[in-house]
């Protein structure tokens, strides 16, 4: 089990401890409480934690080139 400590704020709003949520259909994904940002659907709480976190990095390393 992933804990949501190992989630990384909100990229969008900064919001921390977003939840990650399973799905009858078979599906994880992780979603922010505040703004409700959302991942796409995972397979496993592994891969939809690692996206979330990817989108996170991604958004604090969007820096101007020059
Ligand atoms: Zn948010």
């Amino acid at each position: 089990m992933i804990e949501a400590a190992k989630l990384k704020p909100c990229p969008f709003c900064g919001r921390e401890l977003p939840f990650l949520s399973h799905y009858d259909e078979g599906y994880w994904l992780v979603q922010c409480t505040q703004c409700f940002a959302k991942t796409l659907r995972c397979p496993t709480e592994e891969s939809a934690a690692d996206a979330w976190n990817r989108r996170a990095d991604s958004e604090q390393e969007e820096m101007p080139d020059d």
